[in-house]
C-alpha cells in the first residue's frame, strides 16, 4: 500500500482508505514566514498536525522542516496525495514524479459531478440551484423526489433579530481541554516570534477543535442543544454573544478533521428522530452542502482570475489598524466589537463577516485582493478556495455579479435591525451626515453614489437607485465620506 501523504488540511480518519496505511505529515515552517497569520491560526494548524502525528504514532512519518522540498527528501518511497485544496498545491504534487494525485476528499459533491451539473446549464450557476442538485443527487432531506416540507428553502424564517433581553437560552459550545501538545505549539510559537516570524491578533486559550475526536463532540453537542436555535437566530448578532447559535465547526471541515457529510446526515436524523426544527435544519444543510461546497467548486470551475477581479474599480489599501486589528480605535460600537472578535478569537460568525467587516470594506473601496489575503490569515477557518466565492464574489461584488445578484452592502439600519450595537454608539444609524453619521448609513450611499455607472443595473437595485437619486444632500455626503476615507470611524 502507497504512503498518503496527508496535508495538515487533510487531517481526519476520512482522509485515509485503512487504519493501517502508512502516512506522511510535513510541518513547514516556511508557510509561517510568508504570510502574517493570527496567532491562534498558526497555534490550531499546528496542534491539529501534531494531534494527528502523535494519534498514527509509527504508522506515520512526520517531518518538520522548513520547506515541504526539503521535507520530501527525507522520504524516498512513491507517495499518493488527495487533491490538495489551492491551485498552487496541486501544481507542485502534480509537479513531482513519484506522487499520485487522488480524487478531493472532504466535500459533499465531487468535483466531476458539479463540473457535469455546471457544464449542462446556461446562465448564471446560483448557489441555490446547485445546493437543489445536491440534495436531490445525494437524497437529502428528501420525501420521494420532494423536499421534506415541501419546500427547498427556509431561508425566510431564519432572519430574527436577537432576542430582546440580550440573551440566547442555549448552552455555550464545549471548548476544548489543551494538553501537552497545545503547551508546545505555544512554546515554539513564542520562540518563532522571538526569532522574527510575526502574528497578528492576540494568542488565547485554543477555541476550535484539533482532532477528530473534539470535532465529533463539538458537532454532537451542536445537533443535540444548538441547532434547534441556529435558524431563526442565523443572522442576529449579540455584543455580549459572539457564538448564539453557531456551530463553530467552520474550522474542523477545512482542516478536514470532520466530514460534512456526517454533519449533514446527522442533522437530517436530528429532524426526521429528534423532532428538530426543519427551518434550522434545512438552514444548516444548506450551509454545509450548499454554501460551503459551492465555494470550493467555484473556486476550481471558474478561471484561475476570477480571484483577482476588482469590477468595482477599487483601490485604496487596507489601513494600518485593519490589518493590525486595532479595534481600540474604532468608536463604531459594531466595528469595534467585530474587529476585537477577530483580534480575541480569529473567528466571528457571518453575518459579522458580511455586513460588518466586508460592507465596510466594500464600501470604503478597499482592494478585494489584500481583503483575501486579511479573511485568509486573520481567521482560523480561512483558506484560498474559501475566499473567492465568499470575499471576491459574496461580499465585495467584484465580480459584479457573477455568483450573487447584487451587492451586499447595507446601512446602519440592518445592522441596528440585527444587533443590539447601535444603542451603545456615539453614532446613530438614522443620521448620514454631520457629528452624528453613522458610518455605514453615510458610507452606503456614497458607496452607492460613487459607483452607480459600475453596477449592473438589475431589478433588485432598481429601488435603491431611486432612493438615491432622491437624497438632495448626496454631494455633502459624499464629501463627508471622503473626508472620513479609511481612518478609523
Ligand atoms: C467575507 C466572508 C469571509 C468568509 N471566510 C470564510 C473562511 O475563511 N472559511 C470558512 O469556512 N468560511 C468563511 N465564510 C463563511 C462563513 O462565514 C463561515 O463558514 C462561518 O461563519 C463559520 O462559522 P460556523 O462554523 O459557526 O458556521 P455555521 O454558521 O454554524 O454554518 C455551518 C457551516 O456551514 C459552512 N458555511 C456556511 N456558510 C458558508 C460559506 N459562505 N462558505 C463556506 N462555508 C460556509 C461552514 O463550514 C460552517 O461551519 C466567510 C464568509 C464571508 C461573508
Ligand atoms: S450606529 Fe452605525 S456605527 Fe454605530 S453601531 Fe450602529 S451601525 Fe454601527
Amino acid at each position: 500500500m502507497s504512503r498518503r501523504w496527508l496535508f495538515a488540511d487533510q487531517l481526519g480518519p476520512h482522509f485515509l482508505d485503512d487504519r493501517g496505511q502508512p502516512v506522511l505529515l510535513i510541518e513547514s515552517k516556511a508557510v509561517f514566514r510568508r504570510r502574517v497569520y493570527h496567532r491562534q491560526k498558526a497555534h490550531l494548524i499546528l496542534s491539529a498536525l501534531r494531534h494527528r502525528a502523535a494519534e498514527l504514532d509509527d504508522q506515520a512519518v512526520f517531518v518538520r522542516a522548513e520547506t515541504y522540498g526539503q521535507a520530501l527528501k527525507k522520504v524516498r518511497e512513491p507517495l499518493e496525495v488527495c487533491h490538495p485544496t489551492s491551485r498552487a498545491a496541486l501544481a507542485f504534487v502534480r509537479g513531482l514524479d513519484r506522487v499520485t494525485v487522488l480524487p478531493a476528499r472532504g466535500y459533499v459533491t465531487s468535483l466531476e459531478d458539479f463540473a457535469d451539473w455546471a457544464d449542462g446549464r446556461r446562465g448564471a450557476l446560483r448557489m441555490e440551484a446547485f445546493y437543489r442538485f445536491a440534495r436531490e443527487h445525494h437524497g437529502v432531506l428528501l420525501d420521494g423526489s420532494d423536499p421534506v416540507g415541501g419546500r427547498w428553502s427556509y431561508d425566510t424564517e431564519n432572519r430574527e433579530p436577537p432576542p430582546k433581553d440580550g440573551k440566547l437560552d442555549v448552552p455555550a459550545p464545549p471548548m476544548p481541554q489543551e494538553d501537552d501538545i497545545d503547551a508546545q505549539v505555544r512554546a515554539d510559537l513564542d520562540q518563532w516570534e522571538r526569532e522574527g516570524i510575526r502574528f497578528a491578533g492576540r494568542d488565547g486559550p485554543r477555541r476550535f477543535p484539533a482532532t477528530a475526536e473534539e470535532a465529533t463532540a463539538r458537532l454532537r453537542h451542536f445537533l443535540r442543544h444548538r441547532l434547534a436555535a441556529f435558524g431563526p437566530y442565523e443572522d442576529a448578532m449579540l455584543a455580549t454573544d459572539p457564538w448564539l447559535a453557531h456551530s463553530m465547526l467552520s474550522a474542523a471541515f477545512n482542516l478536514g478533521l470532520l466530514d460534512p457529510m456526517a454533519a449533514v446526515r446527522g442533522a437530517e436524523q436530528a429532524y426526521r428522530t429528534q423532532g428538530a426544527p426543519l427551518a434550522s435544519v434545512e438552514g444548516f444543510i444548506r450551509q454545509v452542502m450548499g454554501w460551503r461546497d459551492y465555494a470550493w467548486h467555484t473556486y476550481w470551475y471558474f478561471e484561475p482570475t476570477w480571484r483577482t477581479s476588482n469590477g468595482l474599480a477599487a483601490r485604496r489599501s487596507l489601513p494600518g489598524w485593519w490589518n493590525d486589528l486595532d479595534a481600540d480605535a474604532v468608536d463604531a460600537h459594531c466595528l469595534h466589537d467585530v474587529l476585537g472578535g477577530v483580534r480575541d478569537r480569529a473567528w466571528v460568525h457571518h453575518i459579522p463577516r458580511l455586513m460588518v467587516l466586508g460592507n465596510y470594506a466594500l464600501q470604503r473601496g478597499w482592494r478585494p485582493a489584500e481583503l483575501v489575503e486579511w479573511f485568509r490569515t486573520r481567521f482560523v477557518d480561512g483558506y484560498e478556495w474559501v475566499m473567492t466565492g465568499n470575499v471576491v464574489g459574496l461580499s465585495q461584488y467584484a465580480d459584479l455579479g457573477r455568483t450573487t445578484t447584487k451587492p451586499y452592502v447595507s446601512g446602519g439600519a440592518y445592522i441596528n435591525r440585527m444587533s443590539d450595537y447601535c444603542g451603545g454608539c456615539r453614532y446613530d444609524p438614522r443620521h448620514h451626515l454631520g457629528e452624528k453619521a453613522c458610518p455605514f448609513t453615510a458610507g452606503y450611499w456614497a458607496f452607492l453614489a460613487t459607483n452607480r455607472t459600475r453596477i449592473p443595473a438589475n431589478a433588485r437595485m432598481a429601488r435603491t437607485m431611486k432612493q438615491l437619486t432622491r437624497l438632495t444632500d448626496l454631494d455633502a455626503v459624499v464629501a463627508q465620506e471622503k473626508q472620513r476615507g479609511s481612518d478609523p470611524p
